[in-house]
């Protein structure tokens, strides 16, 4: 095994015996014997507390030569299965064959920072295969995840976390944790996944919040006036919103606002 991390696949290591207890204890917390994806097990620092833990693991690592040696070294494993794939293309439905109907799974990830909000973006909408996600990210991602509407933290990637989950920031990481070190602090996030609207008017309630959010600072009158245009009576209806600016309202106005709009007919 290469004894060099690539930082391509933005590999920093969880040695650390401490941060590995408390993320595998986080996970049992919620089942003792669970059902377990592991995106990006590297050199297995979470895996080997996750697979003798779990009843079936599957992991998916884009690192050939790192997935080569988990394969090799879980091969005799039955209950293990190594993918070796990018996770933003693997196609889940093959990949959880062997589940049977109605298992829900943890999905579980130190994630690259460069493709962690993508991952959990891909994630998010599938309650149907899985229950929890237990994932890492960079610290300022992390407090973004949780943040509420009416704060400056607040945008489109919270709302994405907070219409389809609901998520707690268990706790940071200091750099040194990890080897190599990153430059940045770390934090560990898990999300219920509990949709709180139906798929179609989640995407429209995104669709309008990541509009109004494109231009945060503009008055939600001013960023939405292609939409009023399009619909009269939905304009007329909320018209004691369009002097406010979008990081001033709840995620349920912001919601209630989308969901009332019908000119793109988009509901
Ligand atoms: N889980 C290990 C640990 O905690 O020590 C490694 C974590 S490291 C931060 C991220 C891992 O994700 C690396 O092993 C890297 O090769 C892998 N990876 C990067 N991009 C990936 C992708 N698109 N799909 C699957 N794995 C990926």
């Amino acid at each position: 095994m290469s004894v060099y991390a690539k930082k391509s696949l933005g590999q920093n290591f969880l040695n650390n015996a401490h941060y590995q207890e408390k993320i595998i204890k986080a996970i049992l917390s919620v089942n003792e014997k669970p059902l377990i994806l592991e995106i990006g097990p590297g050199r297995g620092a979470i895996t080997q507390h996750l697979v003798p833990a779990s009843e079936k693991f599957w992991a998916v690592e884009k690192d050939k030569e790192l997935g080569a040696a988990l394969a090799e070294k879980y091969s005799a494993v039955d209950h293990v299965k190594i993918c070796i794939d990018d996770f933003l293309k693997v196609d889940l439905g093959k990949l959880f064959e062997t589940r049977s109907p109605g298992q829900k799974i943890i999905a579980v990830g130190n994630l690259p920072y460069n493709v962690g909000s993508q991952i959990l973006i891909k994630l998010l909408p599938l309650n149907d295969l899985f229950s929890h996600l237990f994932l890492m990210f960079q610290k300022e991602v992390a407090e973004r995840c949780v943040a509420k509407a009416g704060t400056r933290d607040f945008g489109v990637l919270s709302a994405w976390v907070q219409l389809y989950s609901k998520a707690s920031l268990l706790f940071k990481l200091p750099p040194n944790a990890f080897s190599p070190a990153p430059k940045v602090d770390s934090a560990f996030v898990s999300f219920e996944l509990a949709p709180r609207y139906q798929a179609e008017q989640n995407r429209v309630i995104i669709e309008l919040i990541k509009k109004a959010f494109q231009t945060r600072r503009k008055m939600l009158g001013t960023s939405l006036k292609a939409w009023r245009k399009l619909d009269p009576a939905w304009d007329q209806e909320f018209e004691g919103l369009w002097k406010k600016r979008p990081e001033e309202l709840s995620l349920e106005q912001l919601a209630s606002l989308a969901l009332g709009y019908g000119g793109g007919k988009s509901k």
